[in-house]
């Protein structure tokens, strides 16, 4: 397929700018696999430009009053609402997700801004309790320049989580999005940042071996703050290691789903549909593994099936459409594979199991039984519209079974009985714990993932500190 002549080129200290860039990578539609645009693979010179404009514009951003900073982040979001309609066109012709969903997260991310723009104004220093005549003063102070590199399947949403919480510190960014959704990005850095003072938020365009690689390598960043897959958190972590650079990282996860005989089955079912298929399964905390009691199992699975078979997949540009495609060809690959081995072990396919053929990488809502964890399906994230549903017989083994992962980013339990809340509260190896509540951040909370789902508080008011250097000062008024 022929890449059309669009360049997208990087935008460094508010301007746009290409740095020798030799590669070019395509950008394309998942539903229809046409070309979007192509993008530069920026290098060394890019990475070197893009850092040293944001080391440039750091002592200015950071001595601002945090109220301005505040006031600079709500024109930012004034902006991205202004344009929603626009992003989010692009958002789903680059990701491929319904236009209302894409609609959805532009105000997400509008709102990111807004949030941590307030508590820019709130994050304070404090004042410890200290002898008399003397005082113990503890300050936050902005580190430098931040690193943001974010993954594909909500752009947007994650761009902002990295960056709005490190601009209303004072930090400044290099942002660098993913490869396979650059576009949405870019339009909103080039649109609705534009009155950030010059090298504040910098876009770098490019792939992870390259240009991210080069951004996390580079002297003057002092701080990596990445989301993405399991894979590349590790190298990352390995690559910064050495040095003493600060990395939080939020990686996959292999959600459980936790269902027990007191809850409504209609409802349960409803819910389940859409933690397992939102967004495709292509959601950091979407639901990968379904564990009900024996007594609903069969009406469950049964529900669940027929509901699925009634999801509208398509292109996310037609009303109606209550799912889009995968990524791309590799991702679907990857859940062929999975459902492949799952299958070839024994499990049955109650519904779906099967890529829609003509353009587009189109996946059916799929749901499994007779499913275990000696599957890859049970064990590895697979990232599609898969849920397989496993029956257990008492909490106890419900929970042993959540726990029996190498994941622990989230988790979700649908039951009446407090008694079992408290249990999977005090149980549960997982980061993020709902009940009766649908995937996701819980509002204004932080957390930290447990295992290999990641490395420090991503989200929420702690991440503020995490993207800061206590200082401690003790005063005393007089020498003594
Ligand atoms: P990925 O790890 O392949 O890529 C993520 C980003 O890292 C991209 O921008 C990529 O270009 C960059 N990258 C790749 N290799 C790199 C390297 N060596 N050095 C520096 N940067 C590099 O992940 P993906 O496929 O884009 O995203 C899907 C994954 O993200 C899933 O595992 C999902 O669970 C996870 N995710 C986690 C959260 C969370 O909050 N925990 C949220 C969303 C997605």
């Amino acid at each position: 397929m022929q890449a059309q002549a669009t360049l997208a080129p990087s935008w460094i200290g508010n301007t746009n700018a290409q740095f020798g860039a030799e590669t070019l990578l395509a950008v394309l539609n998942p539903a229809t696999e046409e070309v979007l645009a192509s993008i530069p693979v920026e290098g060394e010179a890019g990475v070197r430009a893009a850092v040293t404009a944001a080391a440039e514009a750091f002592p200015a951003w950071a001595a601002l009053a945090p109220n301005r900073r505040r006031q600079y982040l709500h024109e930012a979001a004034a902006k991205v609402r202004a344009n929603e309609a626009s992003i989010a066109h692009l958002l789903t012709l680059e990701n491929g997700k319904p236009l209302a969903q894409a609609r959805a997260e532009v105000r997400g991310a509008a709102a990111l801004l807004e949030e941590y723009g307030e508590l820019a104004v709130h994050f304070r220093s404090g004042v410890q309790a200290a002898n008399a005549g003397e005082l113990v003063m503890q300050r936050w102070e902005p580190r430098g320049v931040s690193a943001c590199i974010v993954p594909w399947n909500f752009p947007l949403q994650l761009c902002m989580e990295t960056v709005a919480p490190n601009l209303a510190v004072g930090n400044t960014v290099v942002l660098k999005p993913s490869e396979k959704t650059p576009l949405a990005t870019r339009l909103i850095v080039t649109t609705c940042f534009d009155a950030f003072p010059p090298g504040v938020c910098n876009l770098l365009l490019g792939d992870g071996p390259t240009t991210g690689d080069a951004l996390i390598r580079h002297p003057l960043i002092e701080t990596v703050m990445f989301i993405g897959s399991v894979g590349t958190g590790r190298r990352i972590g390995q690559t910064i290691g050495a040095t003493t650079k600060r990395a939080i990282l939020e990686l996959g996860g292999k959600d459980p789903l936790i269902i027990d005989e007191t809850v409504d089955v209609d409802q349960a079912v409803k819910f389940a549909a859409d933690a397992c298929f939102a967004n495709a399964g292509q959601i950091c905390t979407s639901t990968e593994r379904v564990y009900v009691h024996r007594t609903i199992f069969g009406r469950f699975v049964e529900r669940l099936a027929q509901l699925s078979r009634d999801y509208r997949v398509g292109n996310g540009l037609e009303d109606g459409v209550q799912m889009g495609p995968l990524i791309d060809d590799v991702q679907l690959t990857k859940v062929e594979m999975h459902v492949a081995q799952a299958v070839e072990r024994g499990a049955t396919l109650v519904s779906g199991g099967k890529r829609i053929s003509g353009p587009g990488f189109f996946y059916l809502p799929t749901v499994m039984t007779d499913v275990n964890h000696d599957m890859l399906l049970m064990r590895e994230e697979t990232f599609g519209p898969i849920a397989p549903v496993m029956a257990f017989d008492d909490f106890d083994e419900a929970i042993a079974l959540a726990n029996d992962s190498d994941y622990g980013l989230a988790g979700i339990v649908l039951t009446t009985s407090a008694t079992r809340v408290m249990q999977a509260t005090q149980q549960l190896k997982v980061g993020m714990l709902k009940v009766n509540a649908p995937r996701g951040k819980a509002p204004g909370a932080s957390s930290e993932p447990f295992k290999c789902s990641g490395l420090g508080a991503g989200y929420g008011v702690e991440v503020l500190q995490a993207l800061t250097r206590q200082k401690s000062v003790q005063w005393r008024q007089q020498l003594v």
